[in-house]
């Protein structure tokens, strides 16, 4: 489904990504790991072409990534993302942002998109706080929330960078659950996080990254138990 060819990103001297290719296929679940610096996020904000690469190619359902205009917006709901910090619309109420974008990029009529966003936010479990304001909700809430907005786009793949990282721990496992939910029903995810056990349970695939290169790919089961790169294992033995 995504398929990154030879990518490589440069910010000024620094060589961000280099020489990276990896396939995404439909319905699997793609965990990213690794140090603080070694290209994550800049990875995932490339797929939906919040970052432009310098060489390599990044097709999504066998179609390179459009530039700009109304392309770029599509794309941009076909592939999902959710960020560390939720990004949320703060003069909208809840319902509204989940059902703004369906309007305005996917053209869907108010009454429909009012019923999916309805829908959406009682699957992530905030049906309640529907005419609430983001600030009104706990961060968890609001990241749920967020989920239910990248899904009534209707995307063919989520990305999610690091979803839980500014959740208070009480917090962070009704976010993995959702997450755990929607990789169950079949959602193809690629998910940068810490959280190892998500990795271990939700992930087909871990891919861990160092200094801006794929150092190690493999079931995780493997990887947790056996890594086979000398970074890989220092990294584990930090974390885990
Ligand atoms: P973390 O775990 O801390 O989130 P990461 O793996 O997500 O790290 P990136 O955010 O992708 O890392 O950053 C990779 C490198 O690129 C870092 O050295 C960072 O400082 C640099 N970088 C990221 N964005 C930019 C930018 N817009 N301009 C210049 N350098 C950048
Ligand atoms: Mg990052």
């Amino acid at each position: 489904l995504v398929v990154l060819d030879n990518v490589n990103k440069h910010f000024g001297a620094l060589h961000v990504l280099q020489d990276i290719n990896l396939t995404i296929k439909r319905g699997e679940v793609v965990v990213v790991i690794g140090p603080s610096g070694s290209g994550k996020s800049t990875l995932c904000r490339t797929i939906n072409r919040l970052e432009t690469i310098d060489s390599g190619s990044i097709t999504i359902d066998g179609k390179p990534l459009p530039a700009e205009g109304r392309e770029l917006a599509r794309l941009r709901s076909d592939v999902g993302m959710v960020f560390q910090s939720f990004n949320l619309f703060s003069h909208k109420t809840v319902l509204e942002n989940v059902v703004l974008g369906q309007v305005k990029v996917r053209r869907t009529e108010k009454k429909a998109a009012l019923e999916r966003a309805r829908t959406l936010l009682d699957r992530v479990g905030v049906a309640n706080q529907a005419d609430k304001y983001p600030a009104q909700l706990s961060g968890g809430q609001q990241q749920r929330v967020a989920i239910a907005r990248a899904l009534a786009m209707g995307p063919k793949v989520m990305l999610f960078d690091e979803p839980t990282s500014a959740l208070d721990p009480e917090m962070i496992n009704e976010v993995l659950e959702v997450m755990q939910q929607l990789a169950r029903d079949g959602m193809t995810m690629v998910v940068v996080t810490h959280e190892m056990g998500f990795a271990r349970s939700a992930a087909n695939r871990v891919v861990f990254m160092a200094d801006g290169r794929i150092v190690e790919e493999a079931e995780p089961e493997q990887f947790f138990s056996n890594p086979r790169s000398d970074r890989a294992k220092d990294f584990l033995s930090k974390i885990l």
